[in-house]
């Protein structure tokens, strides 16, 4: 393996956030999977052995020169409440590795055993949870969404035990660790945290090293800082939105300091739209991170952050928070914005009315369809929609129907909006062949679709590797059509709805 270089500043400039810490032992490690676009990113080639140097190492067993390995610690609001501290309860940092093009990437492993922070958890992961991090980490990145990215993910040998349901039925699955990449993985409840304890020393240091380390085009400017925090985590839910991805557990200690989408657990890609699911069983009550509602909880976490952050000008008298409103409200006109015209891009026209978009809502909700499906094929209705009638337009999307045909009323609120549409892009004056080619660059043909996860589990737990490769591929070519995405081109199946795993998650991972 070829040698990687480490500075782990992080580590020696914080010793109150960071603390050393051991992997724990596995008994065989075993590499799963790899991913050679994330191994690039840090200098390393594809392992020549399932069993060899790297599954140890990214089980936690080995360690190379240079790594030290820490976990840190955060708190965090989860749910709308304060959980106070929390902390990398099964995650720690190898090191804080630097590659050949000086750029700061933090390896971490989750799942490789307890920490300081794991309170009364087991520090493990399982294969179900570790393999659906590592795919979907990958997939956005393919998708071209900001995420923390995803290494491998090596099988440990070791059984863990979980309660999947938390319903007195534990069982004993295969354990899993998963390798994370990131600049950082740094969270707002890291900023929280030190606000939580009055450390203003340690939490002004903390946002002063933030902004030199990862923002250095800002000058050290923390006006300017907190409003591009707003502004990229504003980006990243007009992300969410565009590919249909619900995280699912918003809370503030999964808000990355970057506005990347960190933290992997009951996500969901949409299959049916329908802005109120979620697909967090924990969350099935209030429904608190549902896809619609995903704008809101950033602007609310958001809030938090700015309340940790006003510590530091709380002797600037009555306006010192002005600095902090004025990037909240800054997060409110990029959403918006934002929004717009992402959708707009989505359904091939230049700007689309709020009119426009509320009954485009309406009609997918009460259509029962396909999210992917139904914009990838609205780039074949745009297309040909000079000589197009509205039924004709229903038929080219008929393929993304759950249920179908239609009631034949014209009272149909998708059928009414497409009417709409049709009339709009009449308005457009641009070459056809470049919106259509734009539609196709925003709308996804393939998306990891939580059925298809399931299915890879399904076959592995059989020794059958096909489907996984299969979903392997096509989510790193999610645009284009070939013999991979082709054949996942399809909505989800009947069976998926009620399965566990399928359109429903719990926490327990
Ligand atoms: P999550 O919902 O995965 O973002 O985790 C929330 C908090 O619980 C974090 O502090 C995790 O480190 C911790 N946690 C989750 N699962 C475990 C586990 N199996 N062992 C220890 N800590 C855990
Ligand atoms: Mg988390």
């Amino acid at each position: 393996m070829r040698p990687l270089k480490f500075d782990n500043r992080f580590l020696n400039t914080f010793p109150d956030i960071a603390t050393r810490v051991h992997a724990t032992h596995v008994k065989n490690p075993e590499m799963l999977i790899w991913s050679e676009e994330a191994a690039a990113l840090i200098g390393l080639d594809k392992p020549k052995d399932p069993h060899g140097i790297e599954a140890q190492i990214f089980a936690g067993n080995q360690l190379v020169d240079g790594m030290q390995p820490y976990a840190t610690r955060y708190g965090g609001h989860q749910f709308g409440t304060w959980a106070g501290q929390l902390g990398d309860g099964r995650a720690l940092i190898l090191g804080e590795s630097i590659n050949g093009r000086h750029e700061r990437l933090e390896v971490q492993l989750k799942g490789a055993g307890q920490t300081p922070y794991s309170r009364r958890g087991d520090g493990r992961a399982v294969l179900r949870s570790s393999l659906r991090e590592f795919l979907c980490s990958e997939a956005m990145f393919h998708l071209g969404v900001p995420t923390t990215r995803a290494l491998c993910c090596v099988l440990t040998g070791d059984k863990v035990e979980r309660d999947m349901f938390y319903d007195g039925h534990p069982r004993l699955e295969p354990g899993a660790i998963t390798t994370r990449v990131a600049t950082t993985f740094l969270r707002f409840g890291h900023f929280q945290v030190l606000a939580a304890d009055r450390n203003v020393e340690q939490l002004k240091q903390l946002v002063t090293y933030t902004i030199n380390t990862y923002y250095p085009e800002l000058m050290g400017d923390r006006v300017k800082w907190f409003k591009e925090l707003c502004r990229r985590t504003a980006a990243l839910v007009v992300e969410w939105m565009r590919v249909g991805f619900v995280h699912g557990v918003m809370n503030t200690d999964n808000l990355s300091v970057l506005g990347l989408t960190i933290d992997y657990g009951p996500y969901g890609l949409m299959d049916i739209y329908d802005p109120d699911w979620t697909p967090n069983t924990t969350d099935e009550q209030n429904r608190r991170y549902r896809f619609g509602q995903q704008a809101a909880v950033a602007l609310w976490n958001l809030q938090r952050m700015a309340d940790a952050l006003a510590l530091l000008t709380v002797d600037q008298g009555e306006n010192h928070t002005q600095w902090l409103r004025e990037g909240l409200e800054y997060y409110a006109d990029v959403y918006n914005a934002g929004y717009v015209e992402m959708m707009a891009r989505k359904i091939g026209l230049p700007t689309a009315s709020v009119d426009l978009l509320t009954k485009l809502d309406n009609g997918m909700r009460a259509a029962e369809i396909d999210m992917t499906m139904f914009f990838r094929q609205m780039a074949e209705v745009r297309e040909s929609e000079p000589t197009m009638t509205t039924k004709q337009a229903l038929g080219v999307l008929a393929l993304a129907f759950y249920k179908w045909p239609q009631p034949a009323n014209n009272t149909d609120p998708l059928e009414l909006w497409l009417k709409d549409y049709l009339e709009e892009c009449k308005r457009d004056t641009r070459p056809v062949t470049e919106i259509v080619k734009d539609m196709n660059a925003v709308n996804p043909y393939f998306i990891l679709r939580n059925y298809l996860v399931q299915e890879a589990l399904d076959g592995l737990e059989k020794g059958d590797r096909k489907r996984l490769d299969q979903i392997w591929r096509a989510l790193r070519t999610p645009y284009e059509i070939n013999s991979d995405t082709r054949a996942l081109y399809k909505k989800m199946p009947d069976w998926a709805r009620t399965r566990a795993g399928c359109s429903a998650l719990s926490c327990s991972s």
